[in-house]
């Protein structure tokens, strides 16, 4: 007995050693130091531009008499006056309101790199206009911000990379590796007349871009609890989308005298089904990379857990699939929106029919969500049906290895400092979709600092950014184009 309860301490005193050294060695790697560097240019001159911009209306709504021709002719013609020198060094290919430049560079036999944003923009809820600080397309400026619709999405990316190409010619700079520019026009309603046409063109030109950098995640401040550094999520892939129908069936009738069979109680339970058999999912791949990445400056309980993944992994996937955002990149999502049924409140309805979207994990594919649905719900009262215009595969994976991700990694650890640079998963959509068609790997990324009050502008009411880190952003972005255009 005495024996056996020696060998237990033993065991456990293994146990406990190997725990204490997994977690004292799950420590960020030394590039962490790398040394921050400043560069000076002319930030009045980009501030004044990024309002200017921030003043055209070129608004993608999904109803075409939201769209003024006028405002996205303006746009252009304002772009190519403001940014003279970028003119005069590139050539320029317009594809419908989408504009593609190219500078040259020395070594034709290198890929080229392609950097993007778009300068359309969604539309202000109408009737929340009263309900902005500063006009939404003002433009206006004061000691902190700059305001308006596009501060964020999308006009701070495109500026910040007219006024790095602007400052790199200024020096003078001549890159190796020729470097593409690509300014969506309607990347809020898919980018088909866009980002599309881009890699036809490219496709036809005959270019297979080395790597591409998008809008994607930003420097976030203050997201993951534990975490009080910024979190630089460079966006390796992004999600998929399908809806399918769920539909309950019944012969319908009278209400007076409901069968006991109804087509809602067999919808009803077929939700209830898919609500508990969440579609599998957990912490693999890219979303290891990324939390074991962020895990090594978390505090040391919550270090314990990540470090010891052999021991915790099934208590760390609970955890991280209880929060919307964290659960999110562990797995497909289920999310029934629409509801219908009969049309009459004395009518039994034939079908009821729930719409349910599927955000879809680069793990699984199109067939996979229709099987797991099919194999839970479907049976002689419940069909599966797809929406007709439904049914977008996940993206392919990007490197995060690969000499891309390294430039843009060690540009935001020069300009920004200490922060945490991990690759990450996008749950919303980018022009990406089509420009990862002729890249080897493709980013997706803003360099510019966002805390959670920020964040809500997105795509919302008072959108604005802080005009220090729309500067910090076009140094990132100066660092990003003459690395990745050096080698
Ligand atoms: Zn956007």
């Amino acid at each position: 007995m005495l024996k056996l309860i020696k060998l237990s301490a033993l065991a456990l005193l293994l146990l406990l050693t190997i725990v204490l050294i997994n977690t004292l060695t799950h420590n960020p790697s030394s590039d962490n130091d790398l040394k921050k560097i400043a560069i000076d240019f002319d930030e009045s001159r980009a501030i004044i531009n990024l309002s200017d911009s921030i003043k055209f209306k070129t608004i993608s709504g999904q109803n075409r008499s939201q769209q003024s021709i006028e405002e996205f002719e303006s746009f252009i013609q304002w772009l190519k006056k403001s940014y003279k020198l970028v003119t005069e060094n590139t050539s320029l290919k317009r594809l419908n309101d989408t504009l593609l430049f190219k500078w040259e560079g020395s070594n034709p036999n290198l890929k080229p790199i392609l950097v993007t944003g778009h300068y359309d923009v969604v539309p202000v809820i109408p009737g929340t206009e009263g309900s902005w600080t500063e006009p939404p397309y003002s433009g206006n400026v004061d000691s902190e911000y700059v305001w308006g619709r596009g501060a964020l999405d999308d006009k701070s990316g495109v500026i910040g990379i007219m006024e790095a190409v602007t400052y790199l010619m200024e020096a003078n700079f001549k890159p190796t590796r020729t470097i593409y520019l690509s300014f969506g026009h309607d990347e809020e309603i898919g980018g088909v007349n866009g980002a599309a046409e881009v890699v036809k063109y490219l496709s036809k030109e005959g270019v297979q871009l080395e790597w591409s950098l998008d809008e994607g995640s930003f420097l976030l401040e203050g997201f993951i609890p534990g975490v009080d550094k910024p979190v630089a999520a460079i966006n390796v892939a992004e999600k998929g989308s399908v809806t399918l129908q769920v539909v309950g069936k019944a012969v319908g009738g009278h209400s007076s005298m409901p069968t006991r069979s109804s087509a809602v109680g067999h919808l009803s339970k077929a939700l209830v089904k898919l609500d508990e058999n969440r579609m599998p999912g957990g912490l693999e791949g890219l979303t290891l990379a990324m939390f074991d990445e962020i895990s090594k400056h978390m505090p040391f309980v919550y270090k314990i857990a990540f470090a010891n993944r052999w021991l915790f992994g099934g208590v760390i996937d609970s955890y991280l699939s209880q929060a919307p955002a964290t659960n999110a990149m562990l797995r497909t999502t289920t999310a029934p929106t629409m509801l219908s049924a009969s049309v009459k409140t004395n009518v039994l309805p034939i079908e009821a029919i729930a719409i349910v979207n599927f955000r879809i994990h680069p793990q699984n594919s199109v067939e996979d969500v229709f099987e797991h649905v099919r194999g839970l719900v479907e049976n002689e009262n419940v069909e599966v049906r797809a929406l007709s215009y439904s049914g977008r595969p996940a993206s392919q994976v990007s490197s995060w290895e690969s000499r891309g991700y390294k430039v843009i990694e060690s540009s935001v650890k020069e300009i920004f400092g200490d922060v945490i640079v991990a690759p990450g998963l996008m749950i919303a959509g980018s022009d990406t979709r089509h420009y990862a068609k002729v890249a080897d790997n493709s980013y997706r990324f803003n360099p510019f600092p966002l805390s959670n009050k920020e964040l809500a502008g997105f795509h919302g009411t008072n959108e604005r950014i802080k005009k220090k880190d729309f500067l910090d952003g076009v140094r990132a972005y100066i660092r990003i184009i003459e690395k990745g255009s050096s080698t």
